[in-house]
């Protein structure tokens, strides 16, 4: 089971879990049991318990354990090396904003936004369409809402998602 961020900050904003299943098109008993699991994460991140071991105990992802841990601002005191998880360091450099879009507060290259782990770029936009969808964008990716430079992941599209919409609403758009 993987607990996007979006969700996990969800769960902790005090909503309700039916409030949320309609945000993120789930069924609301889906949205239950992904509290059930945070929460379980989240008392062993108190405990003091290391990424691995909470993952294979809750049964969960390691990089969502390092989520919640982030989100939960829980440092990590296992392990001599830090590595910074490339979602959470996305969702450190972004701020919500009204209508579920997110402001991008991290750097650019050409107005394309990006940030670096382990020296590695990575582009944000990108980033955020994977974690939506799954796979790799093709063609160029950017937002299809209205809010300028937006970089969540619902609303960042590639040109398949663009023609088959153009297809769909046609000249509606
Ligand atoms: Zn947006």
């Amino acid at each position: 089971m993987q607990i996007s961020q979006d969700v996990a900050l969800k769960l902790l904003s005090g909503r309700s879990d039916a409030e949320i299943a309609r945000t993120v098109h789930a069924r609301t008993a889906n949205v239950a049991a992904a509290r059930n699991i945070f929460e379980n994460i989240a008392e062993l991140l108190r405990e003091g318990h290391s990424d691995t071991y909470v993952a294979r105990t809750v049964r969960v992802r390691p990089t969502t354990v390092a989520t919640a841990r982030s989100i939960l601002k829980i440092p990590n005191l296992h392990g001599p090396r830090k590595i910074e998880d490339p979602v959470a360091g996305f969702y450190e450099r972004t701020r919500p904003v009204d209508g579920g879009h997110l402001k991008w507060l991290g750097g650019d290259v050409d107005g394309y936004p990006v940030f670096y782990v382990q020296r590695r770029r990575i582009r944000a936009r990108v980033l955020a369409f994977r974690l939506r969808n799954g796979r790799d964008p093709v063609g160029d990716v950017r937002p299809g809402c209205e809010f300028d430079g937006c970089v969540a992941p619902d609303h960042i599209e590639d040109r398949p998602m663009r023609e088959t919409y153009r297809q769909i609403f046609g000249g509606l758009l």
